[in-house]
């Protein structure tokens, strides 16, 4: 069966919802920690597997000879996310799965974000499992699930300089999975994910304001500072330096992808940023 970790995540409903159009419901196990967060998953007939990344012994059995497993990628970073991801990969080496996915970061991206998916892709090749590295670039959603304090504001403020994102919708990059777990030919191949069209800051302010008929400015910051406004805003310390760190990587053209995978593997254009920011302002 085709097997899905993180099932329960933003991206995991995504790509449940969209296995269900295509293959019967009983070909899909959905691995859940919570499994009352799957109800929905389960009166539709997907098989339902509770299982913990930092509980090993809850993925044995778990999975058979042949399946397609995708590995959604943890996001507690303060628990080991590499070791997390190993006891999956392990699992499904145990039982002799015939792809593992893993949804891994663009290989541009230098920030020390990326460090837990260069390791776990490396653990993955030393595996020996058939793999697919889906290196997923940014989602839209990391920039219009948080417009509430942009509008508020009238800036956006952001320590990525001139910087371009390839981001794209949660759902295209649930796509890309779908179309590598069902499709065939992707073993032992890693995708660049990514929008089909880059953009900056400015730009970015620039079609918030065309959007809401407000200017709405960009506020470009240093590092340091955005750090400092994260914690000032109530982040904890490590995780706004992550942030700042992450921006100083786009100023640097990391999260820029030009491979054109993304729409090559959904079979039509990602999602433009214009139409994200249009449905996060109609709520
Ligand atoms: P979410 O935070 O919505 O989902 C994370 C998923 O991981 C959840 O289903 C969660 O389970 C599951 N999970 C976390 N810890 C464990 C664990 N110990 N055992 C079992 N399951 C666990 O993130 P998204 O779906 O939006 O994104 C998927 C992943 O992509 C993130 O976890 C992160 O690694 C990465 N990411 C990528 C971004 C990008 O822009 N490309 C931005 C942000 C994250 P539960 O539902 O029970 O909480």
């Amino acid at each position: 069966s085709i097997v899905v970790t993180g099932a329960t995540g933003h991206l995991g409903r995504h790509v449940v919802e969209q296995l269900l159009e295509k293959v019967p419901a009983e070909q899909i196990t959905a691995v859940v920690r919570t499994p009352e967060k799957a109800a929905d998953f389960a009166r539709r007939g997907v098989r339902i597997a509770v299982a913990d990344y930092n509980a090993p012994q809850t993925f044995d059995g778990l999975f058979a000879a042949g399946d397609r497993v995708l590995l959604i990628s943890g996001n507690e970073f303060d628990k080991g996310r590499v070791q997390q991801h190993r006891v999956v990969i392990d699992a499904a080496k145990a039982a002799g799965a015939a792809l593992l996915a893993y949804t891994s970061a663009p290989s541009s991206l230098k920030a020390a974000l990326a460090d837990d998916h260069r390791a776990t892709e490396e653990a993955l090749l030393a595996s020996g499992l058939p793999y697919t590295l889906l290196r997923n670039g940014w989602y839209h959603e990391n920039y219009t699930e948080n417009l509430a304090p942009v509008l508020e504001h009238h800036a956006v403020v952001a320590a990525a300089g001139e910087g371009r994102v390839s981001s794209a919708s949660r759902a295209d990059y649930a796509a890309a999975a779908v179309a590598v777990l069902t499709g065939e030919g992707h073993e032992n191949r890693a995708y660049e994910l990514g929008g089909d069209t880059a953009w900056s800051f400015a730009e970015y302010a620039a079609e918030l304001s065309r959007q809401t008929g407000e200017e709405i400015v960009y506020n470009a910051v240093t590092p340091e500072a955005l750090t400092g406004i994260l914690t000032g805003a109530g982040l904890p310390e490590p995780l706004a330096a992550i942030f700042a760190g992450v921006d100083a990587s786009i100023a640097k053209g990391e999260l820029e992808v030009t491979s054109g995978d993304l729409a090559r593997l959904i079979g039509r254009p990602a999602t433009p940023l214009a139409d994200a920011i249009a449905a996060a302002l109609k709520g």
